[in-house]
């Protein structure tokens, strides 16, 4: 039982790396960093990050893009026998996604207690009314996830702090030699939303 345990663990370490390889990409691409990826039968078959900025739609979580990534790969909504592992607990949109899409294990890395539905703020994927209840782990590689948000949002902040401390003139000048953009209002209120603490192990 504890080598199975300890054999389980390794494995939602080994995926949960890869989602953190697509949120670097969201990072790259001057999104807030969130990736995850959908495992069928111990194989990768979707990947997804944040673009919500990018595609400038409220609903590009990195859930979503490998919930629908993962139901085209399979040709079926219904994710039986899948495991999303994703960087950040999801929010109440995406564990309602979850819920419908059938999936049996969620593993998720570092809490979000300003907005997080899997136990943080509410807990939609153990709601007993709804007729789906996944697996759910929380905290693997969590200090690696929350840093990441960590930094960027003080690299965001960084950036707004200097944009407005300069004369209007060096602002223009400041601003496009600058690849990542000002904070929107919609990032200034992230920066309150992934006022990240350190996850709550369940393992
Ligand atoms: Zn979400």
């Amino acid at each position: 039982m504890l080598l199975f345990w300890q054999m389980q663990n390794k494995n939602d370490e080994y995926f949960m790396h890869a989602a953190l390889r697509q949120a670097r990409k969201a990072l790259q691409n001057n999104e807030v960093p969130v990736g995850a990826v959908i495992v069928h039968n111990g194989r990768i078959i979707a990947r997804g990050w944040n673009e919500r900025e990018k595609k400038q739609d409220p609903c590009r979580h990195a859930e979503i893009a490998a919930i629908q990534r993962a139901a085209r790969a399979l040709g079926n909504w219904r994710l039986l026998d899948c495991a999303l592992y994703v960087t950040l607990e999801p929010c109440a949109m995406c564990a309602g996604a979850i819920v419908l899409a059938r999936i049996p294990r969620v593993i998720y890395a570092a809490a979000d207690p300003k907005a997080g539905a899997c136990g943080s703020v509410f807990n939609i994927l153990a709601e007993k009314k709804l007729n789906h209840h996944p697996a759910v782990i929380s905290g693997v590689l969590a200090d690696e996830a929350g840093q990441m948000l960590k930094d960027f949002f003080r690299a965001a902040r960084k950036n707004e702090v200097e944009r407005i401390s300069l004369p209007p003139r060096a602002v223009a000048s400041h601003l496009t030699s600058r690849p990542l953009r000002s904070l929107s209002s919609s990032q200034n209120s992230l920066t309150a939303k992934y006022s990240l603490s350190k996850s709550s192990s369940t393992q």
